[in-house]
């Protein structure tokens, strides 16, 4: 089923019309409402009123992580907060969180309709039992999910993420038929039942929307043999919206950008210059119909290329490639998103500790654990044992605090941790591929 045929199938100059009209309407609003795109629209010599096509989209100024940091909390916003209804969040570079805010109409005509695509893309109805085990709470997936679902006229189980069992019997009890969370969670699921004893075919899956983090082919393979589903790769990220940018259809050929809401362009990441169709670059995505925080050019760091060609379910919206890399450092750890640099701030403020850390991930399992190593300084490596146990404890609270995730800590000698020339290797990544 298409949940909307009439954007999702439109023919491609109709739609390149409407995105110009409501990306010059964005400009506009955001040139009255925004001081910060005001100054960046007169730095660059724009008026909303030059936007005449799609091409005028290379002319606007790229907005940063950097630059919702700078902006933090509400800099961005181009309504005023009693107009939103919800906020939610992710992690920055450093410690703070960038914010989004959502005006009602955001969320159920932008947000929850693109959210009802994407399960319409991965096979759903309103016939489905849609099992929700994305985390609720600031982040985006589990409310994300869940409106849309409703939207839909799913029977939508917010379970949330945590206590495998539970999940396993709810979802047998309640004749679960679509199953939404990380892939790597997924992939716990099948391991507990298998664990338990639990025998998956007594639940009734028929689809899985797995996202938020990078997961391959093979990845694909397990979870379909292993819970009986079909596994549909979902996209989005919370300064643009949160999940809901794309999904991926039954034919399973790239991810349908809902570009009637985010248009999507693919540049050079190191002169920004845009790419021509189909190479592979850095993801930019433009909000045009949000009204609380539509983002101008947003530098998504995650590395795709865009397939223009109407896709074999009749979609004519684009297509871009499962995500294969991401240009900084970000590491995704459970589905979090974490920086060395919000590692580093951290260890900085810690008087007996040098600034020479390794990050260390392993997989146990399905899940990522990061184990951050730390040199102790000279001066407290003879101390006794207790007190360096203390200061673990003291780092490890810490860090946990900040990153919104459980790390491991372990303090080495001094001048343990190999000095590099040029950029310093921080981490090291064990994990296989999932
Ligand atoms: P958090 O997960 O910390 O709340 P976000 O939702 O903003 O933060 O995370 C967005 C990022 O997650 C994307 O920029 C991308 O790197 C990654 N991501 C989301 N969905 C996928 C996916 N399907 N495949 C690969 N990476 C994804
Ligand atoms: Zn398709």
């Amino acid at each position: 089923m298409i949940w909307d045929p009439y954007y999702e199938c439109m023919d491609p100059e109709e739609r390149t019309k409407l995105q110009v009209r409501r990306l010059r309407e964005t400009v506009a609003r955001l040139n009255v409402n925004v001081p910060w795109y005001r100054d960046r629209f007169a730095e660059k010599g724009i008026e909303p009123g030059d936007i005449k096509s799609l091409d005028d989209l290379r002319h606007l100024p790229f907005t940063t992580k950097d630059d919702l940091r700078e902006t933090y909390p509400l800099g961005l916003f181009a309504v005023p907060p009693e107009e939103c209804v919800r906020i939610h969040a992710s992690s920055g570079t450093t410690g703070k969180p960038i914010i989004a805010g959502y005006t009602r109409d955001d969320i159920t005509n932008v947000w929850a309709e693109t959210i009802a695509r994407t399960i319409a893309c991965g096979g759903g109805t309103s016939h489905d039992v849609l099992h929700n085990a994305y985390g609720y709470g600031l982040f985006t997936g589990g409310l994300g999910l869940h409106y849309g679902g409703e939207l839909m006229g799913c029977l939508v189980i917010p379970a949330s993420g945590g206590n495998t069992e539970r999940q396993l019997m709810l979802m047998e009890d309640l004749g679960s038929t679509i199953l939404c969370c990380t892939p790597s969670y997924a992939l716990t699921i099948a391991d507990v039942a298998e664990n338990i004893g639990f025998d998956l075919s007594r639940i009734k899956l028929k689809s899985g929307l797995f996202g938020a983090e990078p997961w391959s082919d093979s990845a694909r393979e397990s979870i379909e043999e292993r819970l009986g589903l079909s596994a549909h790769d979902i996209y989005g990220l919370t300064e643009v919206i949160g999940p809901g940018v794309a999904g991926e259809c039954e034919a399973k050929a790239g991810l349908h950008v809902y570009d009637d809401h985010f248009i999507p362009e693919v540049i050079d990441p190191d002169s920004g210059e845009p790419l021509p169709p189909g190479e592979k670059g850095e993801l930019v995505l433009t909000c045009i119909t949000k009204r609380a925080f539509p983002i101008i050019r947003f530098r998504t760091r995650d590395i795709t290329r865009l397939d223009y060609e109407t896709c074999a379910c009749g979609r004519t919206q684009p297509r871009m490639e499962r995500i294969t890399g991401r240009t900084d450092d970000m590491l995704i750890i459970r589905g979090v998103n974490v920086f060395p640099s919000q590692i580093e701030e951290v260890l900085l403020r810690i008087e007996e500790v040098e600034p020479h850390y390794q990050l260390v991930l392993t997989r146990e399992g399905h899940l990522d654990n990061l184990e951050v190593q730390v040199e102790v300084s000279p001066a407290m490596f003879s101390d006794e044992v207790r007190k360096l146990e203390a200061i673990e404890d003291r780092i490890r609270e810490r860090l946990s605090s900040a990153l919104g995730i459980r790390v491991g800590v372990k303090l080495v000698e001094p001048r343990s941790i190999e000095r590099s020339i040029g950029k310093a290797k921080r981490v090291i990544d064990k994990r296989e591929e999932v």
